[in-house]
């Protein structure tokens, strides 16, 4: 563990982002006693079929904080719309006011070729924001960062124009559980409308131990998708232990903030060779 607690911000598009995308990572941060503060850009608002407006906008900033509680992260829902987020300059100046005042020394986002247009744009945000963080002339009501932290894209399947390039493989096996403790907290998203966009909503069971034991089945299946594309990483990384390792999160370092030296590398991902 390092000396110091590290910080760790994630920037995801809607209120289960972080969850489903890192939340093994998020959750080996915290139990080594790191900070984790985890933001939504949009409320969250056309997550559902049923619900709209502020009574779903409120649940869901209350599935956050109890999916965030899991692990002891922080979390944040801001009010940019759901579903129609545009890489703008006011969201530009959000990001970079957020990254300046937490400091971290990790940021986690969205890759720019991702299926959803919130997420792009947050990520597009994210990648424009990590130069200026440090030029004082930009944001001037909140103090520049001498230096710009490494931001890294969180896993996804997209194969155009390129895969997510593995720069970071993280065995996240151990974490599985709690990630699903997480995301069964989103219960408007996992339990609802995630089944009903997908035409699912019959296999749903519906008392709370089936139910978790679906979305356990499900994630599974989803996370097993992740560790098949990277296999032969993982068994370049971690050698015979590979053979153990059931589930990863692969990340990808931006090339626009700060490289991943050896000797952040050691210290960010102590638990990842
Ligand atoms: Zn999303």
């Amino acid at each position: 563990m390092a000396d110091q607690p590290l910080r760790l911000l994630i920037l995801g598009a809607h209120p289960d982002d972080a969850e489903f995308h890192c939340g093994g990572l998020a959750a080996i941060y915290r139990s080594l006693g790191h900070a984790v503060k985890i933001v939504s850009v949009t409320n969250g608002e056309c997550g559902h079929h049923e619900q709209v407006g502020p009574p779903l906008t409120q649940r869901r900033r209350q599935e956050a904080a109890a999916a965030a509680r899991v692990i002891g992260a922080e979390a944040e829902v801001w009010d940019f719309p759901d579903g129609r987020l545009q890489p703008t300059l006011e969201l530009r100046y959000r990001i970079i006011r957020e990254i300046r005042s937490f400091a971290p020394d990790l940021v986690l986002t969205h890759r720019n070729n991702d299926y959803h247009p919130d997420h792009r744009a947050v990520g597009d945000c994210v990648r424009d924001a990590s130069y200026m963080v440090t030029v004082p002339a930009l944001v001037q009501d909140v103090p520049i960062l001498r230096r710009d932290p490494v931001v890294a894209f969180m896993p996804d399947l997209f194969t155009k124009p390129y895969p997510l390039q593995a720069d970071v493989l993280v065995d996240v096996t151990r974490q599985f559980d709690t990630v699903v403790e997480m995301l069964a907290c989103h219960r408007s998203q996992v339990f609802e409308w995630l089944p009903f966009n997908r035409n699912e909503t019959a296999d749903v069971p519906l008392g709370d131990a089936g139910r978790k034991h679906w979305l356990r089945d499900k994630l599974a299946a989803r996370f097993q998708q992740v560790a098949e594309r990277y296999r032969q990483h993982a068994i370049a990384y971690y050698g015979e232990a590979a053979s153990r390792i059931q589930f990863v999160e692969p990340y990808e370092v931006s090339e626009y903030a700060s490289p991943l030296t050896p000797e952040l590398r050691k210290k960010l991902f102590p638990f990842a060779p």
